[in-house]
């Protein structure tokens, strides 16, 4: 099938799918003006600028909420002291369902796996097959979490190695269990963990924590919290299911252990690019380089926006402000073509 007979096939799906009747202006041209890749704050702050500007745009996510989804409370999405992750995330499908019609499009449960330059635009591809072209992209694919990488965590993983506390926490109730992690995933894993568990121990690797100090006095104001600093997690230990973690202390160099029955890992994140290498340029560790004026990347037509990207920092206003910014850039770009 042509590419352009293509397209209005999978245009087809769409309407059937998502829309309905209304995505006939869609089906009749011949590209959109913007794909957003993403569903987290970044790609949906994005998508409903995109619908106040009247620009055509498919976004494809594979979930619409982000990373945060799994957290028991964030305190700090402006305008709502204290929101679960789930909730934020539906408040995000509801403002999305807002605007979607015959200008916003929405792609969800496609994962994008290739993105590649096409004569005037950008062509999408989807595991499923699906395929989207547009003038102009926005990568809002996020970050997805980094495995712990020591001899027993894959063998154990799901046997006690975890790296959800909110899906697995309450089955570790009266246990004592471990965090592996001085950020701010890591002490509000160990602070929902406090509610269960017999006893939560925080490993880090150094001395101080990149956590939020209000979180970590948290933490620490709770009698069967433990934290070791300056400590490198070597080992898991188990039969059926984990038993134990082994460290080395870095001041000493001694291996200790530790007798637990689960280990959460909060280790930070690696970016959802794999699908942009070749098309853009990345950093060393496969972010997204983006202008922080404008999040234009190093390829004309695509944008980048929110934990994909080389941004010092990682939080869910900034990712949607990023978005905002992407595509208050985008529009104009789009207009002067
Ligand atoms: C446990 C935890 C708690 C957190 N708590 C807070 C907090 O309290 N406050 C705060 O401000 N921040 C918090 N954060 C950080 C915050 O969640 C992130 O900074 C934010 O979600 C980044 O948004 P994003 O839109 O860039 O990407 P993400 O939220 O990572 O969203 C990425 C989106 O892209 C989609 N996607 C990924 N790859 C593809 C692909 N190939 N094709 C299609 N779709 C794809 C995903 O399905 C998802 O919809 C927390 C993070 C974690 C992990």
């Amino acid at each position: 099938m042509r590419l352009g007979a293509r397209f209005r096939h999978f245009c087809a799906d769409i309407r059937n799918k998502d829309t309905g009747a209304a995505t006939r202006s869609v089906i009749l041209s011949d590209m959109y003006d913007l794909i957003i890749i993403g569903g987290g704050p970044a790609g949906v702050a994005a998508a409903v600028y995109a619908a106040r500007k009247r620009l055509k745009t498919v976004l494809i996510a594979e979930e619409v909420g982000g990373q945060s989804v799994v957290s028991e409370g964030i305190e700090n999405w402006i305008g709502t002291p204290n929101i679960g992750g789930v909730e934020l995330a539906k408040a995000f499908s509801a403002h999305l369902d807002a605007v979607k019609g015959d200008v916003v499009i929405l792609a969800t449960h496609e994962r994008v796996v290739s993105l590649k330059k096409i004569a005037g635009g950008f062509l999408a591809a989807t595991k499923t097959g699906k395929e989207f072209s547009a003038r102009a992209v926005l990568i809002a694919s996020g970050a997805g979490r980094r495995k712990l990488d020591v001899p027993g965590a894959d063998k154990f993983e799901n046997k006690g190695v975890t790296y959800c506390a909110s899906c697995d926490g309450p089955l570790f109730g009266g246990m004592d269990v471990v965090v592996v992690g001085g950020g701010n995933a890591g002490f509000e894993t160990a602070l929902q963990l406090l509610a269960y568990a017999k006893s939560v121990t925080l490993i880090h690797r150094h001395k101080d924590f990149k956590a939020d100090p209000v979180t970590v006095e948290r933490a620490r104001a709770h009698e069967n919290m433990h934290i070791i600093t300056h400590a490198e997690p070597t080992e898991v230990m188990g039969e059926q299911f984990v038993t134990g973690l082994k460290y080395t202390d870095k001041d000493s160099g001694e291996v200790k252990e530790l007798a637990i029955s689960g280990v959460f890992a909060e280790l930070g994140v690696i970016p959802n690019t794999d699908f942009a290498e070749g098309l853009v340029e990345l950093d060393a560790i496969k972010r997204i380089k983006a202008d922080p004026h404008n999040q234009r990347t190093s390829t004309l037509g695509v944008w980048a926006a929110g934990d994909c990207t080389d941004e010092l920092y990682h939080q869910n206003n900034i990712a949607a402000g990023d978005g905002v910014k992407a595509l208050e850039d985008i529009y104009l770009w789009i207009k002067k073509q």
